[in-house]
């Protein structure tokens, strides 16, 4: 049995947990603050803590961790663009993830984005709502035949690549390894530069990593066909998102579908309906009728929060024994 500080908690997090836990007997505490620098004290005497995708581990909060008499961080997803991993390993500092919970909920978004998008959804229900039964404006196109580049073909990739194919789009990848389920199923790899030329819809379902920091920028959106549509379900700042309004003023992007935004951890996960927002990049990506965002909520399935649950969970019993999963642990390698 470990003490375990959960940060960011939401009323979801905590009831997932508590369930799962009931197979554990761990003693979870909750605070609902972000873990970053300033918060760090209350992680005092917990020898493990859990975050979330907008908790910061950078070098200065990893230290004060160690300070406070933290051995192991639980992260409750798959990314870990947040945590240091290098100051983390030098520390001995173990950093365990859920790589895999339901491939099928961020999947099955993305393609809610794609649905969503083409035939303008928000803007019916608005009418619909407003008594306003005019279809002008929301002419929308058959996905039937054409072409969808999924760019990493991972868990989620895959899953998108298998409901698009279903759909009867033609799918190409980029990938620098090939997933052979998704070469059985048809899909073609190519450049980046030739899926960006060939592709109506492009979704992307990369890590965050150095080599994927804005990795889709004015050059990629020169590629792509004039009023494509760009999907992100994966992390932020894998888009360039200035050049992501440049390419929407010019007409260049057709539609753009956000569950990320490279800001999100000032913005997402709270009500901020009473304030002004001071992020005018984001302000600016709400003003376009054909962008549409959700704030990060493609994983948000019961099957997923039992999923990351029980995962975390039980990766803090496997560190406790000394027989952790090796692919749920987080080291610089993953940054080669
Ligand atoms: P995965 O590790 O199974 O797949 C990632 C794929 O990306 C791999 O096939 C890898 O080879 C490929 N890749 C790595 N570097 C690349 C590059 N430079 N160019 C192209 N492809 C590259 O991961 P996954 O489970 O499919 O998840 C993908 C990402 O989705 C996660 O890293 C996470 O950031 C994001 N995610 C978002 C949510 C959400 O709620 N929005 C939930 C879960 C995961």
């Amino acid at each position: 049995m470990t003490k375990l500080a959960v940060f960011s908690t939401k009323p979801f997090d905590r009831s997932s947990l508590e369930e799962a836990n009931r197979g554990f007997g761990h003693e979870l505490f909750f605070f609902e603050t972000q873990l970053c620098t300033q918060t760090t004290p209350l992680a005092q005497g917990f020898p493990a803590v859990c975050v979330f995708v907008n908790d910061r581990l950078d070098e200065t909060a990893l230290r004060a961790l160690k300070e406070c008499g933290t051995k192991v961080v639980c992260l409750r997803c798959a990314g870990f663009n947040n945590v240091d991993l290098r100051v983390a390993a030098e520390l001995g500092l173990t950093i365990v993830r859920v790589p895999a919970y339901s491939p099928y909920a961020v999947a099955e978004h993305t393609v809610g984005l794609i649905l969503a998008l083409n035939r303008k959804l928000h803007r019916a229900f608005a009418r619909v709502r407003d008594h306003n039964f005019e279809l002008t404006g929301l002419l929308g196109f058959d996905l039937h035949g054409r072409t969808v580049g999924v760019v990493g073909t991972g868990k989620i990739g895959s899953v998108v690549a298998r409901i698009m194919i279903g759909f009867g789009c033609r799918v190409v990848a980029y990938d620098p390894v090939v997933n052979p389920d998704c070469a059985a199923m048809g899909v073609e790899y190519v450049s980046l530069r030739s899926l960006a030329e060939q592709s109506d819809i492009v979704t992307l379902h990369t890590p965050l990593l150095p080599q994927t920091y804005h990795l889709i920028d004015d050059e990629v959106f020169s590629w792509m066909k004039p009023g494509a549509m760009l999907i992100n379900t994966s992390r932020g700042a894998i888009i360039d998102t200035k050049a992501a309004i440049r390419a929407l003023k010019s007409g260049r992007l057709g539609y753009l579908g956000l569950d990320v935004y490279e800001e999100e951890a000032e913005l997402f996960f709270r009500d901020l309906s009473d304030r002004v927002i001071q992020d005018d990049v984001f302000a600016r990506l709400l003003t376009f009728p054909n962008v549409f965002v959700t704030a990060h909520q493609a994983f948000f399935t019961q099957e997923a929060l039992s999923a990351i649950a029980q995962t975390t969970l039980q990766n803090l019993s496997d560190f406790e024994r000394g027989t952790l999963d090796p692919k749920n642990v987080v080291t610089p390698a993953y940054l080669a």
